[in-house]
């Protein structure tokens, strides 16, 4: 998306972010050698070229970023109160990513079928067109059948959803694909009343899937790999600053990591700590150098 954000009186600074290519982002810049691909549709206006110079000078392959005939991307306003308080007005009705689904035709699915993995969010799941549900589930269950590792973050956000029933709904058939499943204890108390790490994946255990890792703020992460429970400690951050994409970056890093054929505990400590990176700079994209500077001494 189009992020706006008031930069003293009568400027505004635009960037851009959104969960999977904050996840992106971070998986590129500590694993270079992986590529990472974004999966979406822009637009054929000038904010969708300067969206697509992004990707690319975040080295990220654009070779899956569809171009719209006549929508826009999705875009959202960060205001700050007298008080720090943040708040978030957002234009994304009628984004072109709202159509991927349309651009993800027979010769596309054949090219993702040879990629390692996937990941998608429930933010993903709720900008999809309700019309294109069905389609994106028989397609997604293509890429399992050919072999392509399905990673979900639920990532709940209810304002994106008409109902907790919708939002349940659409999470279970990703949790009955996902091969890994990224939670946050957050997103299932919401849904499903669940409070503790362990028992999101007692009952992300019923869906078979076969790793999983639940994210709790600066509390222990709690991981599950098909066989056992393991508890890893997080070391809490002093002085946090913004915590937005503190997720999405243990995402990437996590995922980069896995790819890289890390252990599950070494992935963990690595996405913790580009996480508690991240928290302690504004915005969803901390700054490239401060980044590769804090994550320099895992010598990766
Ligand atoms: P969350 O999405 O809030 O559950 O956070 C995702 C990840 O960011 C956590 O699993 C931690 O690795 C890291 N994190 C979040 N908050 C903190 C914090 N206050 N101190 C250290 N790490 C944190």
């Amino acid at each position: 998306m189009v992020e706006l954000k008031s930069a003293g009186e009568s400027i505004m600074s635009q960037l851009f972010a959104g969960d999977v290519y904050n996840s992106s982002v971070y998986l590129k810049r500590c694993f270079p050698e992986i590529r990472s691909s974004i999966v979406t549709a822009i637009g054929q206006d000038n904010l969708s070229n300067k969206m697509l110079k992004c990707f690319e000078s975040e080295d990220i392959n654009t070779h899956f970023v569809f171009r719209h005939d006549n929508k826009a991307p999705g875009m959202y306003l960060i205001e700050t109160d007298e008080t720090g308080e943040r708040s978030f007005t957002y234009w994304r009705s009628d984004a072109a990513a709202r159509k991927i689904v349309d651009f993800l035709d027979a010769y596309t699915l054949a090219q993702l079928s040879s990629e390692e993995m996937l990941f998608f969010s429930g933010i993903s799941l709720a900008v999809i067109e309700k019309r294109s549900r069905e389609s994106f589930w028989l397609k997604l269950k293509t890429l399992k059948d050919a072999g392509v590792k399905i990673v979900f973050d639920p990532n709940y956000r209810a304002r994106l959803w008409q109902s907790e029933d919708e939002a349940k709904c659409q999470f279970e058939n990703a949790f009955d694909l996902a091969d890994i499943a990224l939670p946050g204890v957050e997103d299932l108390s919401a849904l499903y009343g669940i409070n503790s790490a362990e028992d999101v994946i007692e009952f992300l255990k019923l869906f078979g899937i076969q790793e999983v890792v639940v994210k709790n703020g600066p509390e222990s992460v709690v991981t599950f790999d098909g066989d056992k429970y393991l508890s890893h400690h997080i070391t809490p951050v002093a002085d946090v600053v913004d915590t937005t994409s503190a997720g999405d970056a243990f995402n990437g890093v996590y995922l980069g990591a896995r790819l890289s054929g890390k252990t599950i505990t070494d992935a963990v400590q690595l996405g913790a700590l580009a996480a508690g990176t991240v928290i302690q700079h504004t915005g969803a994209i901390a700054p490239y150098a401060a980044f590769k500077n804090a994550m320099a001494e895992t010598y990766l």
